[in-house]
């Protein structure tokens, strides 16, 4: 029996199932403080007799093993989780092998081995929510250097019409600090709900993110993009995303056909927990070997 759980800035998604993605019982807990929401988490666990728990966690993290604050979540904005003992806190409650990695990487590995990019050997997860992230498998192996990447943060050219200030608290107007759903509330002034019907939002969103997917697409060559996330939930994005990628791409590489290569989740918003359920499934069988 395996564990997963699927850590956000908003909520916590447990689940219990298998490693085909089978999913027999979950819940959902608000994310309030530490202390609290940890309780909760573990006491739904504990109805069940765990061979493995695995987890998708919001980030920063530490995923570094040889590290002294492994399984911590580390320079989050949200101030209560702060190098928080994440995996140290579960452990504690439940001596099995645990696997640990970022949301965005667990997304990754749920949909390359379950959904929109199943039957390949690399993919990129990039999610647009709250913030933006994105996890990569290449050569069947979830990317990781010195620590995960954070593809969110990187810099873009800005729009010459574009003078919005950018709200990412450490780099102002990287990709996130122009692109996430919070600052397109913000520029534009209204829930991004409200905002469906106004072209110009959606097109300076595409032109954002194509720029970072012209450049995941340079340095990483996935087999398939997946884009996930609220924001994505405005389909209009992707076309908005195509039109500007192949004008920056300009024919330099060749790609399948766009709308094959960038697509939805398959696993709808359950690419998390799948993944959370695999890296579970990953941690018990190196134990085991
Ligand atoms: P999180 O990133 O916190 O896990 P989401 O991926 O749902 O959560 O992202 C939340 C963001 O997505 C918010 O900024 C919200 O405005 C935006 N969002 C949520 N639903 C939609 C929708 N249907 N259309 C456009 N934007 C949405
Ligand atoms: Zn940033």
């Amino acid at each position: 029996m395996l564990g997963a759980i699927e850590t956000g800035g908003t909520k916590f998604v447990c689940a219990i199932g298998d490693e085909k993605g089978n999913i027999a019982e979950r819940i959902q807990i608000p994310t309030t403080e530490p202390g609290e929401t940890l309780a909760k988490v573990i006491a739904f666990f504990q109805q069940h007799r765990l061979d493995a728990l695995g987890i998708g966690s919001f980030g920063p993290v530490d995923v570094n093993r040889d590290s002294q604050t492994y399984g911590y979540i580390t320079s989050t904005p949200k101030t209560a989780w702060r190098n928080y003992p994440l995996i140290q806190t579960l452990k504690e409650a439940f001596p099995v092998p645990i696997g640990f990695n970022t949301d965005v990487n667990a997304a990754a590995l749920g949909e390359i081995t379950h959904g929109a990019a199943r039957g390949l050997d690399s993919c990129l997860y990039i999610t647009v929510g709250t913030g933006i992230g994105a996890g990569a498998v290449l050569q069947g192996k979830l990317l990781q250097g010195l620590s995960h990447p954070e593809m969110g943060h990187i810099l873009v050219r800005r729009h010459p019409d574009d003078h919005y200030q950018g709200k990412c608290p450490f780099h102002h107007d990287c990709l996130e600090g122009l692109a996430a759903g919070p600052s397109i509330e913000e520029r534009w002034g209204d829930k991004v709900i409200n905002l469906a019907d106004r072209r110009e939002v959606w097109d300076l969103e595409g032109y954002y993110l194509a720029q970072a997917l012209m450049q995941y697409i340079l340095i990483l060559s996935p087999k398939r993009i997946i884009l996930g996330g609220g924001v994505m939930n405005q389909k209009q994005v992707f076309t908005s995303i195509y039109t500007y990628l192949e004008d920056f791409l300009n024919d330099y590489v060749s790609l399948p056909k766009i709308s094959d290569y960038i697509v939805s989740p398959g696993l709808g918003n359950d690419a998390g927990i799948t993944g959370s359920l695999i890296l579970a499934y990953q941690a018990w069988e190196e134990a085991n070997q």
